[in-house]
């Protein structure tokens, strides 16, 4: 007897792997499942799979034989080496579909392999974590581009959706999936650092009550920085531990990280893209672990004599809030000089507004925000920097004030922001049409002759003999 085949397989059971499994399933999909540790599929199948169409394979190849065509195999397994075993296993599949967190370059390695193979394949970004997998996560996938109509149906009927729009389209080639997945991860890095500098902000130069910050987050998260972040960090300063006693107030301020973040920096600097807020973020998060050593400087070096602040407590509660704001509106700006860039140097022609739609829902990083983004994109295809989008421009201006006083107050009570400040850096920057980088070239050619143009002669190199010795 003939038994139904399988839409698509799907190896790796942890629960990303699960997850997914389960949504495609909810939404009509026949999914035969895998594992390496074979028992697992047993345990899938007689737990969380019962009642399911899911189907459990037994081994590779009952796997593969258990799938219509054109075969698709999508993992979910650890990003590295168990990704490129698997890929030497697949013998018969058609399409292999890498949904792990795996480096770009290795993506685009596979992709060149498998195409020389004659194989098609696609490295997806999944993004929302265990709720997302199972219930709509964002989706960025990237690779063949053949490879996209015998995906589609599947990637968009589970993905998040924007009212009636899937947050998950076409990407580009290669790698394209990857890397957007990690500039993604890297902005999220950004997004909370930042919510960490307002929380200190509040509790420490305000002197605050965790009750009182969860009002205001909860405040925020009715305006412009309604996003996923925000509202959980709400509840967080809302939780108690079973003593009565706050959680939050008795965690490590150590932390810890994967390596997405840096990944985007390291890919900020070899791209020579100033995403300065990022890197930032994943500096705060190595200094905060360097506990022990913080502690005893904590006691050997004074800052100020208070961090305490006097002026108007509401108003400056408001002057976070646009610090935040413009911050952030910067760290987007700032992640999408990177997208462009590397798309320019890889010959990728990537998809901006799709992108902002992508994380507009399902993700870490979903916020109204990328609405906004999205609109810019829509409004403007081509353009070059988001500080130069007309709406963007507005609400700079509006934050502007506030995000300079924040700075400088925390400046002046010794209470670190490296990403608001960083941010405001950037901004000033950006904005200005002379930079002090004249008097850098000429230091260069001074001990280097490493030569320098002339403002009014652009293109013609000269070198000066700046000491008069020969
Ligand atoms: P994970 O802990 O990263 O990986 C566990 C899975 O990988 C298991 O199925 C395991 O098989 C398999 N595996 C590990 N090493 C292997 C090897 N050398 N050879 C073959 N299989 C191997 O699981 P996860 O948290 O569900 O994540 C899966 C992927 O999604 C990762 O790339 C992760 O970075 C990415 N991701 C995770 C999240 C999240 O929120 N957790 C969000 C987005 C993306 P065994 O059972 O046999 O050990």
């Amino acid at each position: 007897k003939m038994s139904e085949k399988g839409d698509i397989a799907l190896i790796g059971l942890a629960v990303m792997g699960q997850n997914l499994i389960l949504n495609m399933n909810d939404h009509g999909f026949t999914v035969v499942a895998f594992n390496r540790t074979v028992s697992k599929v047993e345990e899938f199948m007689k737990n969380e799979a019962k009642g399911t169409k899911v189907i459990g394979a037994t081994s590779m190849e009952n796997m593969v034989s258990l799938l219509k065509k054109p075969r698709r195999v999508m993992l979910l397994v650890k990003a590295g080496q168990a990704v490129d075993d698997f890929i030497a296993k697949i013998e018969k599949g058609d399409i292999i579909i890498d949904g792990g967190n795996s480096e770009y370059g290795d993506t685009n390695r596979r992709c060149k392999e498998l195409a020389a193979k004659g194989m098609l394949y696609v490295g997806s970004g999944v993004s929302g974590g265990e709720d997302g997998a199972r219930y709509g996560p964002s989706l960025m996938p990237g690779g063949s581009p053949e490879a996209w109509p015998h995906v589609k149906d599947i990637f968009q009927s589970i993905s998040a959706k924007v009212g009636k729009e899937p947050c998950c389209d076409w990407v580009g080639p290669e790698g394209a999936g990857h890397f957007v997945k990690m500039v993604h991860n890297g902005i999220e890095y950004g997004d909370m650092q930042l919510i960490c500098e307002a929380y200190h902000l509040m509790k420490d130069v305000l002197g605050m009550t965790q009750d009182e910050m969860a009002d205001v987050f909860d405040d925020w998260n009715k305006g412009e920085l309604e996003s996923f972040l925000i509202e959980i960090s709400r509840d967080i300063l809302r939780f108690k531990d079973s003593d009565g006693k706050y959680l939050l107030d008795k965690i490590r301020d150590t932390a810890g990280q994967k390596g997405t973040g840096k990944w985007t920096a390291i890919s900020a600097l070899e791209y020579g893209v100033p995403v300065s807020l990022i890197a930032e973020a994943v500096f705060a998060r190595c200094l905060s672990a360097m506990q022990g050593e913080r502690i005893e400087a904590s006691k050997q070096i004074k800052g100020p004599a208070t961090t305490k602040y006097t002026g108007d407590k509401k108003e400056f509660i408001n002057d976070i809030k646009y610090a935040l704001y413009a911050s952030k509106i910067v760290s987007y700006a700032q992640g999408f000089m990177l997208l462009r860039e590397a798309a320019k140097e890889l010959n990728w022609k990537l998809n901006m507004g799709g992108i902002a739609l992508m994380w507009r829902g399902g993700c870490i990083i979903r916020s109204v925000f990328l609405g906004n983004i999205k609109q810019a994109f829509d409004k403007k295809p081509d353009l070059s920097n988001l500080l130069l989008d007309d709406f963007f421009k507005g609400e700079i201006q509006k934050c502007q004030t506030s995000w300079r006083k924040v700075v400088a107050t925390a400046v002046t009570l010794g209470v670190p922001t490296p990403a608001f400040s960083t941010a405001l850096a950037f901004f000033d920057g950006y904005r200005s049409a002379r930079l002090p980088a004249n008097m850098l070239q000429a230091q260069r050619d001074y001990f280097g002759a490493h030569t320098y143009e002339l403002l009014d002669n652009p293109g013609k190199f000269i070198h000066t003999n700046w000491t008069g010795h020969g």
